[in-house]
């Protein structure tokens, strides 16, 4: 990122620690033109801003909630793109970045998947969603502390743009956020869980599961057709193995379809012995799809089944459904040009 303003820096042979004050006006003090880097020269920055553009997306609305902001952005060629800061009471501050507009997989449950993918964001669209969230928490003088790679889209169908995005997100000239703080989740690409391990980023992963066995997971996720639950498992061994880490496994309990008694007995079945954590979602309702939320009961059960049977599990806080913010409800209603007013109006 900014790889462009570095290249120009050398071929002006202009010193290198302008490019390190650079940095730190972005990434630390969270400029948003070049007439704030009071560091620079006045003709410097007059230069880059005939040159060069800082952002390439532009806040259209940040809709607030109790514990949640929803931020709706659009790139320069008119598509949103939604994050998602969740307010954590200890002081977390988390932003659920998007990594595409829509997605290709199709999960039968999510809103994201219910669209036609539309394209994958770069390093700098996924980056910015973090800046401009380090602009709105500025005035309390706060900053973001996690990332979830949990927005639109799934990550490891972007991967080269995710991939720079996390080393920007680490860097400590940029970001500066530690692995341990970021989390990516991906559906299940076998191929990318493996080039993912390999590449060693000490970031934790997060494996969507959602269904105990092939069946009743590849008629929820059609992906699991091509990357059928025992690849998938293999996959995940071999990231522990190598990593010695623990994965997170999400598991949306949706109503009457995988929330039973049998189901949370598979699922211990599949995660015996295994380095995991079962994050239990509860399903979040939306218009693409006509699923209904799990009983309490039945989701208390499925919990202490499991918890029985010595698995790490918990249920996750919906944060943000109020303002359609939460896991899987992320739809970018709108996606072109023009429907602003529409999208708007709905917030009303
Ligand atoms: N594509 C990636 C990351 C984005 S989805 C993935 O699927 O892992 C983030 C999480 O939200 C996933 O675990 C996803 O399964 C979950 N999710 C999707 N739709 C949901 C819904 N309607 N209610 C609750 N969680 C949902
Ligand atoms: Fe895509 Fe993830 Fe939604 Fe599935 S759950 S459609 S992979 S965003």
């Amino acid at each position: 990122m900014f790889a462009d303003i570095k290249a120009y820096f050398a071929s002006k042979k202009i010193p290198a620690f302008r490019f390190k004050q650079f940095l730190n006006a972005v990434y630390k003090n969270n400029i948003s033109s070049f007439d704030e880097i009071t560091v620079f020269p006045k003709a410097l920055r007059e230069e880059l801003k005939e040159h060069f553009s800082l952002s390439s997306m532009f806040l259209v609305e940040a809709k607030q909630s109790a514990d949640t902001v929803k931020f709706l952005l659009k790139t320069k060629e008119g598509f949103f793109v939604e994050s998602v800061l969740m307010n954590h009471k200890d002081k977390r501050r988390t932003v659920c970045v998007s990594s595409q507009v829509f997605c290709a997989v199709g999960c039968k449950f999510c809103a994201t998947g219910a669209n036609k993918f539309e394209k994958n964001l770069s390093c700098q669209e996924i980056i910015e969603q973090v800046l401009f969230v380090n602009r709105h928490l500025k005035h309390k003088e706060e900053i973001v502390t996690n990332i979830v790679f949990m927005g639109m889209g799934e990550p490891f169908l972007n991967f080269d743009e995710v991939i720079k995005a996390i080393q920007i997100l680490k860097d400590e000239e940029c970001l500066g956020i530690g692995a341990r703080h970021i989390t990516v989740s991906t559906s299940g690409i076998v191929p990318k869980i493996y080039a993912f391990t390999d590449l060693n980023l000490h970031t934790r992963l997060a494996i969507s599961l959602h269904a105990p066995n092939d069946k009743l997971r590849s008629e929820l996720m059609p992906l699991n057709k091509r990357y059928p639950l025992s690849e998938l498992m293999k996959a995940c061994d071999y990231y522990t193995q190598q990593t010695n880490k623990r994965i997170s496994y999400e598991y949306v309990l949706i109503g009457d379809v995988n929330d039973k008694k049998k189901h949370a007995l598979e699922l211990a079945g599949l995660l015996k012995g295994r380095l995991s954590h079962v994050n239990l979602l509860i399903y979040n309702p939306h218009e693409f799809a006509s699923f209904v939320m799990p009983k309490k009961t039945d989701v208390l059960t499925f919990r202490d089944i499991l918890q029985e049977k010595g698995i790490e599990v918990s249920i996750r806080k919906s944060m943000g459904d109020d303002i359609s913010g939460a896991c899987g409800q992320l739809s970018g209603k709108v996606k072109r040009k023009g429907e602003e007013e529409e999208y708007l109006k709905s917030f009303a």
